[in-house]
């Protein structure tokens, strides 16, 4: 529904030299012009398209990404979880426009948006990222392939065994299968690391693709490596995990106090953009607003925990989901719940 009222506003309030160029953002009827099952191509306007992922039909794109093509030249989102999806923005960019691919990029570091990167790499084309990405995968992933992981297994099975709470050992249990899975992902990859890395001095840094323009922004917040990729002539944003559209956003490596700021920053944006989130379908800007409510919902929670003198991760065990974002989807109690309270827990013991 928000999507129809959207396609309404810009319909209606686009600028007339617009107008023409800026066709209807995708709405839940609106074919893909690609689809892979693991992922499917969405034309959202004039000269730019969303990747959007489908985790049920496979694990190979597990994020979504995207497709800017300009005039002279085009630019591909993100890396994905394995090669065969980043190989699929690749023939999808080629069949969209017969300009060359200038680059992909790589949002952040996280194996689900960097993991495929090997069929840039095979294909010589540029892989960019913030300069952290590289250093980063090197450190969370080759040196740890192939590594015995029981360390990162053990807390939580010490903390399942000693679990009385029904929710709780439904929570360690669903944690374990995933994170092994994860690890297992991390173990099978073979990785290509970034060939452009953009020094956080150097941005935001804008690529003239001929007619179109993108603008990439670091923004501190999921990860320390977070880029967003804006096209300021169509109004979209392609946010990386910076957004997640219905969902609890995965917080281990986040900073939730600054990420927070950054979506103060997208709801200050033009009310029609379009934001083409990490995970999740293409939204509009009462997607961020809802984000917002959710993380101030888990702040609030920190701080009542924290003044009852209650550890991390007993607020972690004693957050309940507030009834407003019941169906939103928590992927892994812990990197969600747990890692944006203990995230809370040191920024907010930080002295003012
Ligand atoms: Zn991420």
């Amino acid at each position: 529904m928000e999507l129809n009222r959207r396609q309404f506003l810009l319909a209606g309030i686009a600028a007339p030299a617009l107008a023409a160029q800026q066709a209807t953002p995708p709405s839940p009827g609106v074919a893909p012009i690609m689809d892979r099952g693991f992922a499917a191509v969405t034309r959202l306007t004039d000269g730019v398209y969303a990747t959007i992922a489908n985790s049920s039909k496979g694990a190979q794109a597990a994020s979504n990404g995207g497709i800017i093509a300009g005039r002279d030249a085009v630019l591909i989102i993100e890396g994905h979880m394995q090669p065969e999806a980043a190989a699929f923005e690749i023939e999808a960019a080629r069949a969209i426009s017969r300009a060359p691919i200038r680059a992909a990029i790589d949002t952040h570091f996280h194996l689900d948006h960097s993991g495929g990167n090997l069929a840039y790499a095979g294909q010589h084309i540029p892989i960019i990222a913030h300069e952290l990405v590289g250093p980063l995968m090197k450190e969370r992933y080759t040196d740890l392939k192939g590594v015995d992981h029981s360390g990162v297994f053990a807390p939580i099975e010490r903390r399942l065994a000693a679990a009385t709470q029904a929710t709780d050992k439904q929570h360690l249990q669903s944690d374990l299968v995933l994170i092994r899975r994860w690890y297992d992902s991390i173990d099978a990859a073979t990785l290509a690391y970034p060939t452009e890395s953009l020094s956080q001095a150097a941005l935001p840094k804008t690529i003239d693709l001929g007619g179109l323009t993108a603008v990439i922004e670091f923004h501190l917040g999921h990860s320390p490596t977070d880029l967003i990729i804006r096209v300021p002539e169509r109004g979209i944003v392609f946010t990386g995990d910076l957004l997640f559209n219905h969902a609890y956003g995965v917080a281990i490596d986040a900073d939730m106090l600054a990420w927070r700021k950054v979506l103060d920053r997208f709801a200050g944006y033009d009310r029609r953009t379009l934001f083409v989130p990490g995970h999740g379908a293409a939204c509009g800007i009462e997607n961020v607003r809802d984000q917002a409510d959710l993380m101030d919902d888990l702040r609030a929670h920190a701080e009542k925990m924290m003044r009852a003198g209650a550890s991390a991760e007993e607020a972690e065990s004693r957050y309940v989901v507030p009834a407003r974002f019941e169906s939103y989807g928590v992927a892994r109690w812990n990197w969600s719940v747990g890692a944006a309270l203990a995230s809370y827990y040191s920024g907010l013991k930080k002295p003012a």
